[in-house]
């Protein structure tokens, strides 16, 4: 578990993380979601005991991050933003030596080198020198070295970043599966991640949450314009007319073909109703689609300063 109590760090007059809290269960994948300079690495950084707080507390798995740094930091596996490893080294040399840096008994490393490379899905490539691997390979070594230790907890600073789609996709599987035995922080910028992998989000903005949930709950409790998009098979003229007197509908737009986008009151699914009438009216429907706040929208929308209060 990882509980972050009033977390604050100032770099003189910036303060770059604002009284932070937040807590992530044993096996709950959660993103920290924030625009670019929002204070995620300075937030994660403090998490992983690489950058001492101004003020606020770190409880790793019961133990004071301040109080226990050597016994607390042992639980943690870190992957920063820009992973340095050995370009000359091979993969398994590497780890080998990471593992030492641990201070793994010879036995234990050679078995965690085998756990992790199979966990990785870097088998094939631990003879290969790690200056020669694609960027998507490299970071699969960077999530290797981060869980060498066999830590409880993973923290991730935006592990996509510089990937391609594909190496993408691969990355987050495995981080999912990686996630599905420890508790796991990541830090992102990336929308659909969150929703790809987290179970909840923290959005943090200019340093403060400003936003905690799961992304469906999130969602739901944003309660912006709901959209019906509807196609209707040779649609009569009137349809718009009959369409804007349905109750709740605020708008309707025709975007010809029989295509429509329907404005309705927050909170409100019409579908139903538009189903009814169009029954009534025997109008075959080919499409009919309740548009919902997209995560995007809320983050927009929140991180632009025109939220209202704090969605819990
Ligand atoms: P990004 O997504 O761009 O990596 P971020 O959310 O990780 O951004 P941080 O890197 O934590 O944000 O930075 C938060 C704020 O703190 C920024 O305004 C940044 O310029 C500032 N900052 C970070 N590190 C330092 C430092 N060592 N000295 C001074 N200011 C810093």
């Amino acid at each position: 578990m990882i509980e972050v109590q009033n977390l604050t760090r100032r770099y003189g007059d910036l303060t770059a993380v604002d009284d932070v809290s937040f807590a992530i269960d044993d096996g709950e994948i959660v993103g920290l979601l924030g625009p670019n300079g929002a204070g995620k690495t300075t937030a994660i950084r403090m998490i992983t005991g690489f950058l001492p707080p101004t003020s606020g507390t770190v409880i790793i798995g019961g133990k004071d991050l301040e109080e226990a740094p050597v016994a607390t930091r042992r639980n943690i596996g870190y992957l920063p933003e820009n992973v340095a490893l050995y370009p000359e080294m091979r993969v398994s040399e590497y780890l080998a030596y990471r593992a030492r840096l641990e201070g793994m008994s010879r036995a234990a490393v050679q078995e965690a080198i085998v756990s992790v490379l199979a966990d990785c899905l870097l088998e094939g490539v631990s003879r290969q020198i790690i200056g020669t691997l694609s960027k998507g390979f490299r970071q699969r070594v960077g999530l290797a070295t981060a869980i060498l230790h066999q830590p409880d907890v993973l923290v991730l600073d935006e592990p996509t970043v510089g990937l391609d789609p594909k190496q993408i996709i691969a990355i987050r599987e495995l981080i999912r599966q990686l996630g599905s035995q420890r508790t796991l922080l990541l830090s992102t910028h990336i929308l659909p991640e969150v929703d790809l992998l987290c179970d909840r989000v923290v959005i943090i903005d200019r340093g403060r949450v400003i936003a905690e949930g799961t992304p469906e709950s999130l969602r739901q409790s944003w309660q912006g314009e709901v959209v019906i998009r509807l196609e209707i098979k040779n649609a009569v003229a009137e349809a718009s007319q009959v369409l804007a007197a349905v109750p709740g509908v605020t708008d309707v737009e025709s975007a010809g073909n029989g295509c429509f986008e329907l404005r309705c009151r927050p909170g409100s699914d019409l579908r139903e109703e538009v189903f009814r009438l169009a029954v009534q009216r025997q109008w075959t429907l080919l499409e009919l689609a309740l548009e919902r706040a997209s995560l995007e929208d809320i983050f927009v929308r929140l991180t632009t300063g025109d939220a209202g209060e704090v969605v819990q």
